[in-house]
């Protein structure tokens, strides 16, 4: 038997699901790319992104790739061959920034995170002072890890920097957190950050954009990695096309100006970013409930790091986190995301991040109840009554009448 017909919810942490309202500014016909409405479009993303990075003083770089490209345009313009790159690590994808930066011609040392947690900012200090000849060129840090669902305090590992009185570039991949928890590139004292269109931004994956602060901007004379498509010099020309080294993704354009209006103007991004958290708590409180049964468990042991976009959670008690996954996508429609990383790991992830509010994130928590239930595995009950108990105590009237 299925249930699957209707609307198919993807709970996986990107792509994430792109709003009827993205979609539908994306049908229309290509227009001219030398002058007109598509110039304006170009100024006035560039400008947006800056409100999404909270930078005054940093430059928007827009790039025709995923998060991959943008990953190689910060490095390409920043650093030169045989320069030393300190990865912080906290999961997965740190470390593929990380080896990028290797084949680039980079030399790079990976400091641990803790154990299925994040960064340690005291670790930070400790290695930033032993590097008394500022060997260190750059660091490189994500702010979540969709892989393992970790947050790191990227103002903490700022002051860590800070504390140490090292000059390395601070570098911060927000690909799985900007436009859905605080982010504050200027006030955090980041160098260089970036994202891609296809996780909070709603937008289909096709765009990344580099945020360079002045710092970073300052080493890109002489670094030495670059190449043509990367190089922002040249994308600093005057002809609209070379904002983009070749003709602009009008198409992805489009969708983005929408997402970014919404996104902006019409939800705020402060409000994105409360809700964001509200349905990460609803998610982690069913998950704490369903683990009464032995089986489900948060995979992140500190809850201050566990992430507001993704949650992992592992499986054990003898069951196989496929079974579950084949059971909501096939029986009901519902997609959560794969474990990845350590592939011999049993574990699951629940995204919880760009277009979702609490229907969409209350039916996917159903529907995982639905397939312990029907799947016999042992649980807790009433995770989703608890999940729907968190939502209620926050968007109480009451509430709203206290706070005014
Ligand atoms: C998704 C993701 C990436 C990779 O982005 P792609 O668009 O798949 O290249 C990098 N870093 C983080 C934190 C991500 O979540």
């Amino acid at each position: 038997m299925t249930l699957s017909f209707g609307r198919q919810f993807l709970a996986i942490p990107g792509p994430t699901t792109v709003p009827d309202e993205v979609l539908q500014a994306m049908h229309r016909p290509a227009i001219d790319i030398y002058a007109g409405e598509l110039e304006g479009i170009t100024e006035s993303v560039r400008a947006d992104m800056k409100r999404v990075f909270r930078s005054e003083t940093a430059d928007i770089y827009l790039y025709i790739a995923n998060g991959h490209g943008a990953w190689e345009a910060a490095l390409a313009n920043t650093l030169s061959r045989g320069d030393k790159v300190l990865v912080l690590e906290s999961g997965k994808f740190a470390l593929g920034w990380g080896d990028m930066a290797i084949m680039m011609g980079a030399e790079v040392e990976v400091l641990p995170g803790k154990p299925q947690g994040s960064v340690d900012p005291s670790a930070v200090e400790a290695r930033l002072r032993a590097d008394a000849g500022h060997e260190i060129k750059a660091i490189l840090v994500v702010q979540i890890d969709t892989a393992s669902g970790v947050i790191n305090d990227i103002a903490a590992i700022r002051g860590a920097i800070d504390a140490a009185g090292h000059p390395a570039l601070f570098m911060v991949d927000g690909i799985a957190s900007i436009g859905c928890v605080p982010f504050e590139m200027d006030a955090w004292g980041v160098d260089l950050a970036l994202t891609g269109s296809q996780k909070g931004l709603m937008t289909p994956p096709g765009m990344s954009f580099v945020a360079a602060g002045p710092r970073a901007k300052a080493a890109a004379p002489t670094a030495d990695m670059k190449t043509f498509y990367w190089d922002w010099d040249f994308r600093e020309g005057e002809l609209h096309y070379q904002k983009y080294c070749g003709t602009p993704p009008e198409h992805l354009l489009f969708g983005l100006r929408r997402a970014l209006d919404m996104l902006l103007n019409e939800e705020g991004l402060e409000t994105a970013w409360r809700r964001h958290a509200l349905l990460a708590g609803a998610t982690r409180v069913a998950i704490d409930v369903w683990g009464e049964g032995g089986v489900l468990s948060c995979r992140v042991p500190d809850p201050a790091e566990r992430s507001d976009t993704v949650t992992t959670v592992s499986v054990g008690g003898g069951r196989d986190s496929a079974e579950l996954r084949r059971f909501t996508q096939e029986v009901c429609g519902v997609t959560l995301g794969v474990g990845i990383g350590d592939l011999s790991e049993n574990m699951f992830r629940v995204a919880h991040m760009g277009h979702v509010n609490a229907p969409m994130m209350l039916g996917a928590l159903s529907t995982i109840d639905l397939g312990l239930k029907s799947l016999g595995w042992a649980h807790g009950s009433g995770a989703v009554e608890a999940a729907i108990a968190h939502l209620a105590t926050a968007t109480s009237v009451a509430n709203d009448v206290a706070a005014e």
